[in-house]
């Protein structure tokens, strides 16, 4: 199928951008890497009256490293995930980003188009999610910046952002001294996964001080809260481990489709949890720089 008609426009800075989110409100779309836009426009599942091409917004593409890692929104998912500042700053990104689609896709797709999209099955918001991440929106009015779970909340191809606000940076705190896992299942290489978790912890000796757990894979991007509880305070292995595996299914908003059912879905999600806390206990003491 062909899109329906709809007007276009490329701007060249933010400013432009944002007043042309002013002016069209709810009845324009941004377009960044168009990997998720594009195919809804063919199917006609989305229909603005106007698209807005920030691809030549220079200014939304970027990676600094000072303090804080800071990424416009532009970036895209290739660049996030060769990017030395971000390997050495959080390397459960890169180990994300290498599962998402195929090359071409991540040549084209953008970090703030994942988050804004929120598939639920994509990775980098349960993973920003883990890292406490926030994000900037710029509306003509000014900016504010949101959490990671205040973005997604329990939402399903949606976010807390206005129609006229453009997301433009996300920021992600440094983490010194963590270490992380990362699993997800999918049927094959490149295929949205059934479920995955983003593990990040720090240990002080054997004992873990603190463990932030991302989940992908159900209803919507989600902390896994009784998972994390479990594992403060206790000594890294087998039996901290498997009781936050049983919290991650717990908590996990496990749903069924024609792709596997929420038990199934429940069961990866502990296993997962499992096999991703101890890659990170394995590295536990290198950190994370
Ligand atoms: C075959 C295939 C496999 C894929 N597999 C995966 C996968 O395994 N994991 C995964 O996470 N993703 C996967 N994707 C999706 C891919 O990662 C997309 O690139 C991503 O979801 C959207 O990014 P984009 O830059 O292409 O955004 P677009 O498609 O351009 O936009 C997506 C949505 O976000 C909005 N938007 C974009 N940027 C902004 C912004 N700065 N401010 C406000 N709104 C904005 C758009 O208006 C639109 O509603 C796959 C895609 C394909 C085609």
């Amino acid at each position: 199928m062909k899109p329906a008609v709809f007007d276009y426009s490329a701007p060249e800075s933010i400013g432009e951008a944002l007043d042309l989110l002013a002016e069209h409100g709810s009845g324009a779309k941004v377009l960044a890497g168009g990997q998720s836009l594009v195919p809804m426009l063919n199917f006609r599942l989305a229909r603005p009256a106007h698209l807005i091409d920030v691809n030549g917004v220079g200014s939304l593409s970027y990676i600094s490293a000072n303090g804080a890692l800071r990424i416009g929104a532009m970036t895209r998912l290739t660049a996030l995930g060769e990017s030395g500042d971000v390997a050495g700053a959080h390397p459960v990104i890169p180990a994300a980003v290498a599962q998402i689609g195929h090359r071409a896709i991540r040549n084209r797709g953008t970090i703030g188009g994942s988050l804004a999209h929120n598939d639920p099955a994509a990775e980098l918001p349960a993973v920003l999610m883990a890292l406490d991440a926030e994000v900037t929106a710029r509306s003509a009015d000014g900016e504010r910046v949101i959490g990671m779970q205040d973005l997604i909340e329990d939402r399903l191809f949606d976010t807390t952002l206005d129609d006229t606000e453009l997301l433009t940076e996300i920021r992600i705190p440094a983490a010194a001294g963590s270490s992380f896992g990362f699993r997800e299942f999918a049927r094959r290489h490149g295929d949205f996964a059934l479920a995955g978790v983003a593990a990040v912890i720090t240990t002080d000796g054997s004992t873990i001080t603190q463990a932030a757990l991302g989940a992908f894979g159900g209803t919507h991007a989600t902390r896994l809260p009784t998972a994390e509880a479990a594992l403060v305070g206790a000594e890294a292995g087998d039996a901290a481990f498997a009781a936050a595996g049983a919290g991650a299914a717990a908590d996990f908003p496990a749903t069924s489709d024609v792709h596997g059912t929420a038990e199934y879905r429940s069961h990866l999600i502990n296993v997962l949890t499992v096999r991703a806390l101890k890659d990170a206990a394995g590295q536990a003491g290198g950190g994370n720089g």
